[in-house]
């Protein structure tokens, strides 16, 4: 290893940067969260730069650099943009043994800076000795990605608390599996959210709790939408929870894509939901829920689409919270809107649609009770889910309520999924379409002015939709 990475303490330091132009400004902007006290040296400064000067936020040599520049500084940086300047720095610099950089010249400079992840006071430093920087800044996106925004809160929410939880368990070992689970469980879910007030109190819990035994941290529920199919749709949170979990349980809807997301160690339940073919029951779901949960684990339930579109995690949610487990509840893309989006249909329009329903097309009764008459109207748009056994029989209903015949649909199946299928045609061939295409689902039925538009139609012989 050439390069060493160390966290320097720069509180108070005075550093220097020599330049006034983007690239030093680029450089100061990165210096500004530290405490530091920055000097700048440069005949001009660019409009940014100026604003901070004039602001007082750096102190402003308004000249060429000079030696003396660099008495009782902690730390270099030379970003003039003259190769002449800058070396002689560099030169000046590293006789003093001052740690200098310069600018995309690793040779020049005795310590170069790194790609950062920054959740102060959680820092990342990622380096590749100057060797990859595209690779480097592949690196910090995708780790931005997957860190929680306020990581550092809980950092310091945990520095709060450590006097307290170092009276109630004197043992190092007793600590260290304290906080080990603590950083997993619902009281550091409720700093990630932000919301203060439920860590506190929780936290507050634990602490007094904590000498009648170690194993009072009980587990959490997170009810996590992962969208329609494709990963690239996953939100920061799915994917982040998807990568603490201890245990994840899923149904058939969720894709392998998404699957390979959890983290390789979760323990996998899949409790296979079919329609008409339930292999674990909705009541047997909950219950599984809540005993992973008092077992002290972090749960993460997986749901197609967002939990709270026809995905059943309303029952979920009052279920644990009758048994007082603490769920939170993840948003995700609902088939609606990855559909239409993948299918460039656009759900409402100026023109053609001032609003959208989303309804179910199925129960255990058949033909949901719905009110067909209000789904009838014109200047909307109409989302069928799970709607593809009865999707002639909507149709009907549809038509007897008035909607035209002529109304453009649009049968999108495992949108967003590698095998999706686009298929357009109109209302009076909605059933036909859907056994002449031997439609499987999972499909959504787009009914209304807006369907016609659609997009990546799949090169089927499908009736194209007729103009109304
Ligand atoms: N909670 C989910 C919906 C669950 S109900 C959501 O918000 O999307 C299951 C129905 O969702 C399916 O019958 C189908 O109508 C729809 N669906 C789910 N994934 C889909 C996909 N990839 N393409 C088309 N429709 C899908």
């Amino acid at each position: 290893m050439r390069y060493f990475p160390l966290f320097h303490d720069l509180r108070d330091a005075a550093c220097l940067v020599v330049g006034g132009n983007e690239a030093a400004a680029r450089k100061v902007r990165l210096l500004q969260r530290t405490e530091a006290r920055l000097h700048i040296v440069a005949p001009e400064l660019n409009e940014e730069l100026a604003a901070l000067a004039s602001a007082g936020e750096v102190e402003w040599h308004a000249r060429r650099f000079r030696a003396k520049d660099l008495e009782d500084k902690s730390l270099v940086i030379a970003a003039s943009g003259d190769e002449r300047v800058d070396g002689r720095v560099s030169r000046l610099a590293r006789a003093r043994r001052l740690p200098v950089n310069l600018v995309d010249r690793p040779a020049l400079s005795s310590f170069i800076v790194p790609g950062m992840v920054d959740r102060n006071p959680v820092t990342i430093a990622i380096g590749s000795g100057g060797s990859a920087p595209v690779l480097v800044r592949q690196l910090r996106e995708r780790i931005e990605a997957l860190l929680p925004a306020r990581l550092g809160d809980l950092a310091r929410f945990a520095d709060r608390f450590r006097p307290a939880v170092k009276s109630v368990i004197p043992g190092e070992e007793g600590r260290r599996h304290f906080w080990s689970r603590f950083f997993r469980g619902p009281v550091a879910e409720a700093v990630l959210q932000g919301d203060d007030r439920r860590a506190t109190d929780g936290m507050l819990t634990l602490v007094n709790s904590a000498p009648e035994g170690r194993d009072n941290q009980q587990g959490s529920v997170a009810l996590v939408g992962v969208g329609p199919g494709d990963p690239d749709l996953l939100t920061f949170r799915a994917l982040r929870l998807m990568q603490e979990a201890d245990v994840v349980v899923h149904d058939r809807l969720i894709s392998e894509g998404i699957l390979d997301c959890v983290r390789r160690d979760a323990e996998r339940i899949h409790v296979g939901k079919a329609k008409g073919a339930h292999s674990m029951s909705q009541d047997e779901i909950n219950r599984l829920l809540v005993q992973q949960a008092r077992a002290g684990k972090l749960v993460v339930r997986l749901k197609g689409g967002d939990p709270f579109i026809f995905g059943r995690g309303g029952e979920e949610q009052a279920y644990l919270q009758t048994h007082e487990i603490a769920v939170q509840v993840v948003p995700g893309i609902t088939a609606a809107t990855g559909c239409a989006a993948t299918a460039g249909i656009p759900l409402t329009h100026r023109d053609m649609a001032s609003a959208v329903t989303f309804a179910t097309g199925y129960s255990r009764e058949g033909l949901p009770d719905l009110d067909w008459q209000a789904l009838a109207a014109a200047r909307q748009t109409l989302v069928v889910y799970m709607g593809v056994s009865n999707g002639g029989e909507i149709a009907k209903r549809l038509m007897d309520k008035g909607l035209s015949a002529q109304t453009p649909i649009a049968v999108v199946e495992k949108g967003t999924l590698p095998e999706q299928r686009v298929l357009g045609s109109h209302l009076a061939d909605l059933g036909d379409l859907l056994k002449r295409e031997q439609v499987e689902g999972p499909a959504v039925l787009m009914i209304g002015s807006v369907a016609a538009s659609a997009q990546n139609l799949t090169p089927a012989e499908t009736p194209l939709a007729l103009a109304v």
